[in-house]
């Protein structure tokens, strides 16, 4: 009797995979070994941009710039210069009752290139970098990284750089004091005992055959750089170039349960997010995919979320449909619901004390619901609705998805945020919704393959209410 009564009234805890079979596992599994590609194919925000436009096209994508009609069920993209991308597929209800969209970003946690990067010191050479997002400067340390990006040169010419990733490859790594010497650093917070300035990448030590000259490491790196991709080190100053780990994301656990890879935050959510769009076809209302960039660095600028790029975008789908009518994009926005995919922070048992275990999503339980971030007395949320959060549970529900609604650790511990508010901001219904990970911004990030396969249910689910 009392058994019952806590059937009916009390939340159930069960763990996710406890809720899946044999044959569910296997399709967990498989489902596991495309996204694990994948971490290891878009490392960055340019090539994960590269990725989703080939895909896109063979799924049926066009151009949005392109076409001059729209039709209920055509499929466009718009790619914002090779660094965020947004892709539709038109809903047979009008725009104006409202799109579904899903965003989530492509820029993960790394060390970027200083504008003029190369020099010697003591018969090395080295790259300077800035770091980009919030990283735990020592964990960039000692690890074999991967360099990625382009650069430009004046005359418009531009040269897509990857090294560090095939293993023919040579890496690049910032080297560490010996514990034998360390011990004022050891006595520095995690903080302060890596310094900024100090990360600068190893990147060679052969010298210049010629006895005349200095700088003979830097003239030889200069030297075969030239050889390689044509530049000179003025070319370095209209250059992107990003380091991130050069080791591959790989399956965690005896039980192959678990995947350890850089960029989980987002990929976790872009991955799944666009998986799922590429397998609509037909949709009620108008299913919008959002990749953005710059999320890590506060959503600023032309590829950020802040810019008016997507608001351009749905304008343009407005015009294509003709619909278009004055101040019907603010109707439109007013009208949407989205879910802000980004990863959230799973409880660490070894950390335990940031937690507060009621209120936080575990890794390996399904889909997290934050229904605010933000810092302190919820300062800079975008709160959730309690009705859209209804709607959601039914929608995840009705589909038999695993989810849990949580909170980022424990109050005035910390926080964070994410793409919601801007959206939220324009009058849309948002929640955060995405994958609990360990060890998020670390070079080698942790999530579960059952929260993995959930995320993509999630979202194909939302979009074909
Ligand atoms: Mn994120
Ligand atoms: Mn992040």
């Amino acid at each position: 009797m009392e058994e019952n009564l806590k059937e009916k009234l009390m939340m159930k805890k069960e763990k996710g995979w406890l809720s899946v079979n044999d044959e569910e596992r296997e399709k967990i599994f498989r489902f596991s070994d495309g996204y694990i590609n994948y971490l290891n194919i878009a490392k960055t925000e340019r090539e994960a941009v590269a990725h989703v436009r080939k895909v896109a096209e063979e799924h049926g994508y066009r151009d949005v710039n392109t076409v001059e009609k729209l039709e209920p069920g055509d499929k466009v993209y718009y790619i914002n210069r090779e660094k965020s991308v947004y892709l539709a597929i038109i809903g047979t209800e009008k725009m104006e009752n409202g799109l579904h969209i899903i965003g989530s970003h492509i820029d993960s946690p790394r060390l970027d290139l200083k504008p003029t990067p190369l020099y010697e010191d003591t018969e090395f050479a080295y790259f300077k970098t800035h770091y980009y997002g919030g990283v735990k400067k020592y964990q960039w340390t000692t690890i074999p990284l991967s360099i990625h990006g382009v650069i430009v040169k004046p005359n418009g010419e531009k040269i897509t750089v990857n090294i560090g990733e095939d293993e023919s490859d040579p890496i690049f790594t910032i080297t560490d004091l010996l514990p034998h010497l360390a011990q004022d650093q050891m006595k520095k917070t995690l903080a302060q005992g890596i310094e900024a300035e100090n990360l600068n990448l190893l990147v060679g030590s052969i010298p210049y055959n010629d006895k005349d000259c200095s700088e003979k490491v830097k003239l030889n790196l200069l030297n075969i750089l030239n050889q390689k991709y044509g530049i000179t080190e003025s070319d370095f100053q209209s250059s992107e170039l990003e380091l991130v780990p050069a080791f591959k994301a790989r399956t965690l656990g005896f039980d192959w349960g678990m995947v350890a890879g850089y960029g989980q935050d987002d990929s976790a959510c872009a991955y799944t997010s666009f998986t799922a769009m590429m397998e609509l076809e037909n949709v009620k209302n108008t299913a919008v995919c959002i990749l953005s960039d710059k999320e890590e660095i506060g959503s600023m600028g032309n590829t950020g979320m802040e810019s008016h790029v997507f608001d351009y975008f749905i304008s343009e789908l407005l015009n294509k449909t003709g619909e278009n009518r004055p101040n019907l994009l603010d109707k439109v926005f007013c009208y949407s619901k989205m879910l802000s995919s980004d990863v959230d922070a799973g409880v660490d048992p070894i950390y335990a004390g940031v937690h507060d275990k009621t209120n936080n999503s575990f890794v390996g339980n399904g889909i997290a619901m934050a229904k605010y971030t933000g810092a302190r007395g919820k300062s800079g949320a975008s709160d959730a609705n309690a009705e859209y959060v209804a709607w959601m549970r039914n929608m995840l529900e009705t589909n038999n998805i695993k989810y849990q609604v949580a909170e980022m650790g424990k109050v005035d511990v910390g926080g964070g945020g994410t793409i919601a508010y801007i959206l939220a901001n324009k009058g849309v219904d948002v929640i955060d919704c995405g994958v609990p990970v360990l060890s998020m911004h670390s070079p080698y990030e942790v999530s579960s393959k059952f929260d993995i396969y959930e995320a993509y249910r999630t979202y194909k689910a939302f979009w074909q209410v």
